[in-house]
């Protein structure tokens, strides 16, 4: 891979049934034996609690991954949706159980906005379980529309709820 016109991207993985932990790996894998992909840092995995979709939706494994490539961002994509295809995610209704959803949320600092694609994703700055493990790979980096960094978009996030106000003294 030409590592000057390779760009450096980030994907947010979230995967809710089956083996979560095992269908991630199994994506970072396929990303891995890609040509044209790198995979430069992994974030760990992080718990969530599913956010939309059915009530008794089951918690997620989320987090992101950077990497170095020479894709287009509409290939990248096709990569990502063939990877969630050969993992078994059959694509039903929006925000149901998948077994893995893989989305671009950063590619350089590009803007993308096409019928199939919009870069930087358009959710990435509200949602905590994409930004905590962003920062943790990569707290520097710059979103391009909002000029902010990755740090200062979680900064930004407003404060989880206090579990309990009325401590026992
Ligand atoms: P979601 O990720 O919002 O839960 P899906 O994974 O079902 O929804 O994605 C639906 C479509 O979103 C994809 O087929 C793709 O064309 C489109 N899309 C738009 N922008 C992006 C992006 N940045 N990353 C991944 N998919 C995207
Ligand atoms: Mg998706």
């Amino acid at each position: 891979m030409e590592s000057q016109c390779a760009i450096v991207a980030y994907i947010a993985f979230g995967a809710n049934i089956g083996d979560r932990e095992k269908t991630i790996r199994r994506a970072l894998d396929l990303l891995r034996e890609t040509d044209g992909v790198r995979v430069t840092r992994v974030s760990e995995f992080i718990e969530n609690a599913a956010v939309g979709g059915p009530a008794d939706s089951p918690a997620f494994f989320n987090g992101v991954v950077q990497i170095e490539t020479t894709l287009l961002p509409e290939a990248l994509l096709n990569l990502l949706l063939d990877i969630e295809q050969r993992l078994g995610r059959i694509r039903r209704e929006k925000w149901e159980p998948r077994s893995i959803d893989l989305d671009v949320i950063l590619y350089g600092d590009e803007v993308v906005n096409t019928d199939r694609l919009t870069i930087p994703h358009p959710l990435m700055q509200e949602r905590r379980f994409v930004l905590e493990p962003l920062v943790e790979i990569a707290p520097e980096v710059i979103h391009p529309v909002l000029k902010i960094s990755a740090a200062k978009m979680l900064e930004q996030l407003r404060p989880r709820l206090a579990v309990s106000q009325n401590k026992p003294d």
